[in-house]
């Protein structure tokens, strides 16, 4: 198996086909609200990749649109680190709709990425340049590092 695999299956075993079926959706809906609102690895890396490079930023903003996972005051940016699953990345080998309860996972996506795009267009509104980073643009160390160089390049390039 590719690592990436590996590291996927460890850092997102909360995926709901790798969650036992014993679940109502309604108690997985829950489950996955509890799971939402936590500092995933992803976002540490992306945090701590910031940090390095010198930049200071609040974390889950609740006073901004989504809450943000990442704010950077001085730059009037905002970063939302988003699981490939939940936010339903288009075309993505990671955004699979279970087999088990398709209609249902495909409604509450569906929601998801509705209320992404409303957040993104009030954050907009407001004056913020919104980035989003995709959990599958981090999969792997090549990647990964491509990904946050244009992301912090694309940050300084206003400054
Ligand atoms: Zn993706």
């Amino acid at each position: 198996m590719e690592k990436w695999v590996d590291m996927v299956s460890t850092h997102f075993s909360w995926y709901p086909w790798s969650m036992a079926d014993r679940f109502s959706p309604a108690k997985r809906s829950k489950i996955m609200r509890s799971i939402r609102g936590k500092d995933t690895k992803v976002e540490l890396l992306v945090r701590r990749f910031l940090f390095k490079k010198g930049l200071r930023y609040r974390t889950n903003d609740r006073r901004l649109a989504g809450s943000p996972d990442i704010v950077l005051p001085k730059y009037k940016s905002v970063i939302f680190i988003n699981g490939c699953f939940w936010h339903g990345h288009q075309g993505c080998p990671l955004f699979v709709l279970p087999k088990t309860n398709a209609p249902f996972w495909s409604e509450k996506i569906e929601k998801n990425r509705a209320r992404d795009e409303k957040n993104v267009s009030t954050l907009i509104a407001e004056g913020w340049r919104v980035f989003i980073v995709w959990e599958c643009e981090l999969k792997n160390r090549q990647r990964r590092e491509a990904t946050l160089e244009g992301l912090i390049n694309e940050i300084w390039a206003l400054d």
